[in-house]
């Protein structure tokens, strides 16, 4: 079992976004609204920080509903091994982000169910929430980390909500990419 220690270092991550690929996540929710989207957050760990520099979004095989999304999976591993290599190994999967076009910035018992999941094969992965209802320009994000203990449903398993901090990379900084650019243009970058 975690000790309370643990529980409070888990609790003071910070999650650094990269303005643009905040941008890109909204832009990405605008198009599919009223119906959900998603996908992966890619960067890296920096003691208890975590850096996202990139987002993949659903995947063409992707389903979208209105209060549901079951992103490409398939796609998104490819996307982060693709990720992963032309970075030389910087960039890794992070967690997933997905919105929520007619509730809030909230984890439904969906959200929590997916969460454990992954924490089953990534440690503290995030998930992060764009809020649908406001007005653009006035989202609310919300950014948890899963933390789960044991295989079995006895394990034990938190959504810790974090803090986000949107922040702009140097320009050296190179990973900072959307989707829409093809594997050509990010293998020249
Ligand atoms: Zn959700």
């Amino acid at each position: 079992m975690p000790t309370a220690s643990s529980v409070l270092r888990i609790q003071t991550v910070t999650i650094w976004l990269a303005r643009e690929v905040y941008q890109q996540m909204r832009d990405e929710a605008d198009l599919f609204s009223p119906l959900e989207t998603g996908g992966v957050l890619l960067g890296w760990r920096s003691g208890s920080s975590r850096v996202i520099v990139q987002a993949c979004g659903p995947g063409p095989r992707a389903l979208h509903g209105r209060h549901r999304f079951l992103p490409d999976h398939q796609w998104h591993v490819a996307e982060i091994h693709q990720a992963f290599q032309l970075s030389g190994g910087d960039l890794d999967y992070l967690g997933d982000w997905h919105s929520h076009p007619s509730g809030d910035a909230v984890m439904s018992s969906e959200d929590h169910a997916t969460l454990r999941r992954i924490c089953r094969r990534v440690r503290n992965p995030l998930m992060m929430i764009i809020d649908g209802q406001t007005q653009p320009g006035e989202r609310v994000t919300g950014c948890w980390m899963g933390h789960a203990s044991g295989w079995s449903i006895f394990g034990r398993y938190e959504a810790i909500a974090q803090e986000i901090r949107l922040f702009d990379p140097p320009t050296d900084w190179q990973h900072c990419t959307t989707e829409r650019q093809s594997p050509d243009v990010l293998a020249k970058l």
